[in-house]
């Protein structure tokens, strides 16, 4: 009894003397470098080259979160990585953050993709642009999108001219050409005539065996609002964008490995809509707007069939409403989607990777948080 009685006492100082100990050596200018340099040898020093060796089709959460503020995630953004580039669909507020932290090689970007022209998925878009200069991307970065994306990359294009100057001139035409600066739009559009079914497809991008199609999804007065495929040697990805409950983009998505689909919890979105009625200090145009949400979204439940209907091994969800801000809300907000697809069902968080080596089945995941 006096040992043990002993052995407490001697580990309880033992733990207050490392601690101290800890606290001083911190204070210590040389003892400060050393675990300064430490640190950022080892985040700058993170490798993607295996990523970029044109022997799979990978795909990064870099956005997972929808407009509704969630501490934990960014506003949506998805890098895919085909060959020795990558490009992004959709650049939502806060993104580029995610790629600075991670050291994505940013010169790799070769073009963004934008699913729809809400602000939640192209607020990012001149930081992401801006970043990728500054790492050495070259030439102007293509923006796709539906028609009106002309207008956003000019404003955006024309919001940075002064930054643009600036930079240039601090460092140098010749470090930083201005125009690798610039954003060009490529306006994507449907073949003609329109169907009631929303069923339309078309080829964006074709190059180097990596195939983008921009597939027409329904998300409501927003039109026309896309989901993109991308087919790599074998392996295929679906990212569905901003869609109320679609089917012909299960049709769309038949062989792809992995669908990333939009989620918006319904149930919960309507608990939210009661403690805003039920809370007078509130802003009721919150619950109009909690309501509201619900007209142009996919619930958990439906994104589920569209992966079964879709046949796809993997449906990744994304663009959660509301956010979830521990794991423990999982269930609910997966409520009802086990009894229709037991497996097969992930929730995505940033950082998330998805590696989908070429001509084979195989699915590997990695975090990058
Ligand atoms: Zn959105
Ligand atoms: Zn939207």
């Amino acid at each position: 009894m006096r040992i043990l009685r002993w052995l407490f006492w001697a580990r309880l100082v033992s733990v207050v003397v490392l601690g101290l100990a800890a606290v001083g050596l911190s204070r210590l200018p040389w003892v400060q470098d050393r675990v300064f340099l430490a640190v950022a040898k080892h985040s700058l020093g993170r490798s993607y080259e295996h990523y970029f060796d044109g022997q799979r089709l990978s795909v990064i959460v870099c956005g997972s979160s929808s407009p509704l503020p969630d501490p934990n995630r960014e506003q949506a953004c998805l890098l895919v990585i085909a060959g020795d580039r990558y490009y992004l669909v959709d650049a939502g507020p806060g993104s580029p953050r995610n790629l600075g932290l991670w050291n994505i090689p940013r010169e790799k970007l070769a073009g963004v993709f934008i699913t729809h022209l809400h602000s939640d998925h192209m607020g990012g878009l001149a930081e992401m642009r801006l970043q990728s200069w500054a790492s050495g991307r070259k030439g102007a970065l293509p923006v796709y999108g539906p028609p009106g994306v002309e207008r956003v990359v000019a404003g955006f294009n024309e919001a940075y001219a002064i930054d643009t100057v600036h930079r240039v001139r601090h460092h140098s035409p010749g470090f930083l050409h201005p125009e690798d600066a610039l954003m060009e739009a490529r306006p994507v559009a449907l073949p003609e005539p329109a169907s009631p079914t929303k069923d339309r497809q078309t080829v964006v991008l074709e190059q180097d065996g990596l195939k983008v199609t921009a597939i027409e999804v329904d998300h409501k007065v927003v039109a026309p609002a896309y989901a993109y495929r991308f087919d790599y040697r074998g392996r295929a990805l679906v990212i569905s964008g901003d869609t109320a409950y679609h089917p012909p983009l299960a049709v769309a998505s038949r062989g792809a490995d992995v669908l990333l689909h939009e989620a918006n919890a319904t149930h919960m979105e309507a608990l939210i809509h009661q403690a805003v009625a039920a809370t007078p200090t509130a802003n009721q145009r919150f619950a109009r707007l909690h309501r509201e949400i619900n007209d142009y979204h996919t619930s958990p439940v439906d994104a589920a069939r569209i992966a079964n209907q879709a046949q796809v091994p993997l449906l990744l969800l994304y663009h959660l409403m509301p956010p979830i801000h521990t794991r423990l809300q999982l269930p609910m907000f997966l409520r009802g989607v086990g009894s229709i697809r037991p497996d097969g069902v992930e929730v995505a968080e940033d950082g998330l990777l998805i590696e989908l080596p070429a001509d084979s089945r195989e699915i590997i995941e990695d975090s990058l948080q």
